[in-house]
């Protein structure tokens, strides 16, 4: 079986972050999976990153997660330039793999900013295929085969890379970014082999991280990953929206919005779902006054069953909603919420 890498960032607290169950089960459907943790190289560089990972604690982790191995790659400027010290991580892996004769199929990454930036630094460095936005992925014989949702969800797309261009082969592996949500199926737990590696340093060339200001605390999961999300719409007006705010709270969600609601101030740009903004794919998404326009659906089209309540029975959010109410959101919500509370759920 080949080797299937994974880009694990971490936490604050140096804990491997949330993506890291959803990118190892989708790795295990495409090979071994291999956690590759990019760590500082030299402890007294400054740096804003998470904290030294107690190496064994990290492989038990990443193991329960499903990773076969945990090669921790020690790198220059992690936490003091942006994204280049991950993409130099990553290629070290990948070049120790070729080397050992277990060259890599694919490199997985979050769909991230981070990680999309990483994908494409890193396709660019090593020549490789890319395959952007993921939402889904199989082993068909010797291909890897991706799966993407496109045009606003409209329709599902299949890529994999051809063998040869221009006569020429194409080089591997084929990096792809998954949208975080959409994939389900999660790696067996395993006890994980952990390895080291170093990667050839250097100056790295990329921004440099002067502070990292955490986003205030909510106590609501992040709205990428949320397996629920309530979301927010123009409709609710400003005084309004708090009745998503507390649907959210009550049913441990994350807060959404659309761009209009971020427009007219109601909540931050960083709830923002669709084209502009967050791609969510949880398992339930419940959109409040939200018209559904073709940019809102094309970040939220992908959830598992989808509610909307609406006043205008011929809002477009009905066209993908698994369950529609027509009503005011404001007098159904705060019902919703009793009966909840009524039934002890
Ligand atoms: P509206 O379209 O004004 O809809 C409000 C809805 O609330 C209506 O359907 C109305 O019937 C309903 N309503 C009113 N009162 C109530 C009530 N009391 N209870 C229940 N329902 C009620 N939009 C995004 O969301 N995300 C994006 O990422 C995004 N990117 C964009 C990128 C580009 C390039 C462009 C051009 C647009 C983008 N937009 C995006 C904007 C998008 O086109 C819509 O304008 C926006 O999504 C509308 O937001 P809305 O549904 O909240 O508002």
């Amino acid at each position: 079986m080949t080797d299937a890498l994974v880009l694990i960032t971490r936490l604050a607290d140096g804990a491997p972050s949330d993506s890291a169950a959803e990118l190892l089960g989708a790795a295990a459907l495409l090979g071994e999976p291999v956690a590759v943790v990019p760590v500082a190289a030299s402890a007294d560089a400054p740096s804003t990153d998470a904290p030294p990972a107690a190496p064994d604690s990290l492989a038990a982790a990443l193991g329960a997660l499903g990773a076969a191995r945990v090669l921790l790659v020690a790198v220059d400027g992690l936490g003091a330039v942006a994204t280049t010290p991950e993409v130099a991580a990553l290629a070290a892996a990948v070049a120790a793999g070729t080397e050992s004769g277990t060259a890599p199929a694919v490199v997985l990454l979050a769909h991230t900013a981070e990680g999309r930036e990483i994908a494409g630094r890193l396709a660019v460095r090593l020549g490789a295929p890319i395959a952007y936005d993921a939402v889904g992925a199989a082993r068909e014989g010797d291909r890897t085969v991706v799966r993407h949702s496109v045009l606003g969800g409209d329709y599902a797309v299949d890529s994999s890379i051809a063998s040869a261009r221009d006569g020429e082969p194409v080089a591997g592996p084929l990096i792809v970014t998954i949208r975080p949500g959409a994939v389900g199926e999660r790696a067996a737990a395993v006890d994980a082999r952990l390895e080291h590696l170093a990667a050839s340093g250097g100056a790295l060339h990329g921004a440099r991280i002067e502070a990292v200001h955490p986003a205030a605390a909510t106590g609501r999961p992040a709205l990428r990953g949320a397996k629920v999300v309530v979301a927010g719409g123009r409709g609710l007006g400003k005084e309004g929206f708090g009745v998503a705010e507390r649907l959210a709270d009550r049913l441990g969600g994350a807060v959404g919005a659309s761009r209009a609601a971020v427009d007219a101030g109601y909540v931050e740009g960083a709830a923002q779902v669709g084209q502009t903004g967050t791609t969510v794919a949880p398992d339930l998404y419940i959109a409040l006054g939200i018209s559904g326009a073709i940019q809102h659906r094309a970040g939220m089209q992908t959830a598992k069953t989808i509610v909307a309540i609406n006043t205008d029975r011929d809002a477009p959010i009905f066209d993908v909603a698994d369950f529609g109410l027509v009503g005011d959101a404001l007098e159904i919500v705060p019902q919703l919420i009793a009966e909840l509370d009524a039934r002890g759920r």
